[in-house]
């Protein structure tokens, strides 16, 4: 399947209202082991995202995935904002003009990913957002043979299991690493929205592949 930006606003309204649906739950989260704003940050860059939208579908991916990474840096704020910036202009930038479809995705992802993981010096196993993105690049990786709907359907429950981990772990990076042994027992709020949007995103794809052009 070929995804052109024609997808955004479904994807982008799925967003909106799975977040606002857990907003109580994961701002709860936010505020056990951070500050409480993560929700609000995120909320203000896709509200950002969504007063954009006849443009960015206009636009083909490489100038959309910029547009997207520049308007979450400066609407977002907090350690999120650069992070979720970061990849989406990495994205743009590894994407270098091709269609869209699940090997280029696998691929692009991957190196998006890399580059959250440097500008935040995070990695995998420190309770952040990236507990959910490593394993979810990892899986795209690993899946391309398999059928969309397949790829779908799986990368659904690795982005929960990558949420779940993050419950137990110790966290060294971020506002969280300032509590020590007692972050452990809460889930990480950005690794929750990373999971439902990843969710949302999923979910739309499969409905989009499912009915006929
Ligand atoms: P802030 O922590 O500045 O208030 P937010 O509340 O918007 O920013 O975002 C917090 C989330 O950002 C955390 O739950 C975590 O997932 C993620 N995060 C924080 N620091 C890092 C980092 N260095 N690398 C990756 N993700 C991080
Ligand atoms: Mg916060």
């Amino acid at each position: 399947m070929n995804v052109t930006t024609h997808v955004l606003p479904d994807v982008l309204h799925a967003m909106v209202a799975t977040i606002a649906a857990n907003a109580d739950e994961v701002t709860a989260l936010d505020q056990a082991i951070g500050d409480g704003d993560h929700v609000y940050n995120l909320q203000r860059g896709l509200q950002a995202l969504l007063q954009q939208q006849e443009e960015l579908l206009s636009l083909e991916w490489g100038p959309c995935l910029q547009k997207i990474g520049m308007t979450l840096m400066s609407t977002v704020g907090g350690a999120s904002g650069s992070l979720y910036g970061t990849l989406f202009l990495a994205l743009s930038k590894a994407l270098h003009g091709r269609n869209l479809d699940l090997p280029v995705f696998a691929e692009i992802f991957s190196v998006a990913v890399t580059a959250v993981k440097q500008r935040g010096k995070a990695d995998i196993g420190e309770k952040t957002m990236l507990d959910v993105y490593i394993p979810v690049a990892d899986y795209l990786n690993q899946a391309q043979h398999l059928p969309l709907a397949t790829v779908l359907m799986d990368v659904q429950a690795v982005a929960a299991s990558g949420v779940e981990a993050t419950r137990d772990m110790l966290a060294t990076k971020g506002r969280a690493s300032f509590l020590g042994e007692r972050s452990r027992g809460h889930i990480d709020a950005g690794a929750k929205t990373a999971q439902l949007m990843i969710t949302a995103l999923a979910q739309v794809l499969l409905q989009t592949s499912a009915t006929p052009a």
